[in-house]
C-alpha cells in the first residue's frame, strides 16, 4: 500500500476495533483502523446490509472519513432466515446470547436433520465520502458460513450461537473449534476475503 490509509470503525466496541486492526492491517499494512465515538445511529434497516450501510453512512458523515460497519448474525433455513437481524436479542432486549440459544434450540425442537440447515451471515459495509461534497463511494462485503443447527449445544469457544452451529466440512460445532481455525472459515473471514481489494483500491487510487 503506497500511503497510510485512516478508516473509522462504527463500533463503540474496543475489541472489534482490535480485530479489524490485526486482520486488515495485517493484509494492507500502513491501513489504521480508528474508533468511532460519535452518535449511534437508529439501526432500523431490515437488512444486514441496510443495517451496515446505516451505521457506516453515519461515521463517514460525523468524521467526514472513510468509514466501514459490520453486520452479523444466523439464519435458520426452515425458519424463513430467522433470527437474521434479530440474532443478538432473538429471545427479548437484554436477555442475552444463552436465552437467545436455549430459544432457538426450543424452536428447532421438532425439526429433523436434513432440515436444520443454516448460515452465518456477515456484511461489512465500506463508505468513502466523496470528494468536495459529492457522492460517496460505497460497497459491501458479503461472507457466509454454511452449516446446520445441532440438537444440543457443544465446546466452550467463541460466543452466541457458536456452541449450536455445525459448519459444513467438520463434524463437530463452532464452539469446538480452535479460535484460528474459526477465524479461518468463519462468515466474518469471508467478508474480510471480499473487502481487502477494495480496500486496497481505495488506498492506491482514493
Ligand atoms: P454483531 O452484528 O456482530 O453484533 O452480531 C449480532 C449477533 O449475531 C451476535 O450477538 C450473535 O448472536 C450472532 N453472531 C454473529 N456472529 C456470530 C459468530 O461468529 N458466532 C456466534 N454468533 C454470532
Amino acid at each position: 500500500m503506497p500511503q497510510p490509509l485512516e478508516v473509522v470503525l462504527a463500533t463503540h466496541n474496543a475489541h472489534k476495533v482490535a480485530e479489524f486492526q490485526h486482520i486488515l492491517g495485517d493484509a494492507l499494512p500502513g491501513l489504521i483502523v480508528l474508533p468511532y465515538d460519535g452518535p449511534e445511529p437508529v439501526e432500523d434497516g431490515t437488512s444486514f446490509d441496510e443495517n451496515a450501510f446505516i451505521k457506516a453512512r453515519a461515521a463517514a458523515s460525523h468524521t467526514g472519513r472513510i468509514a466501514l460497519a459490520d453486520d452479523s448474525g444466523i439464519a435458520v433455513d426452515v425458519m424463513g432466515g430467522s433470527p437474521g437481524i434479530f440474532s443478538a436479542r432473538w429471545a427479548g432486549p437484554g436477555r442475552g446470547a444463552e436465552a437467545n440459544l436455549e430459544l432457538l434450540l426450543a424452536q428447532l425442537g421438532d425439526i429433523r436433520d436434513p432440515h436444520r440447515t443454516a448460515h452465518f451471515h456477515c456484511t461489512i459495509a465500506l463508505v468513502v465520502p466523496g470528494a468536495a461534497g459529492g457522492e460517496p463511494h460505497e460497497f459491501a462485503a458479503v461472507g457466509t458460513w454454511p452449516g446446520r443447527i445441532a440438537t444440543e449445544r457443544a465446546g466452550v469457544n467463541g460466543f452466541g450461537y457458536d456452541p449450536i452451529f455445525l459448519p459444513d466440512g467438520f463434524d463437530v460445532s463452532a464452539a469446538e473449534l480452535a479460535p484460528e481455525v474459526k477465524n479461518a472459515h468463519s462468515h466474518r473471514a469471508r467478508a474480510f476475503r471480499a473487502l481487502l481489494p477494495e480496500l486496497e483500491r481505495v488506498a492506491r487510487f482514493g
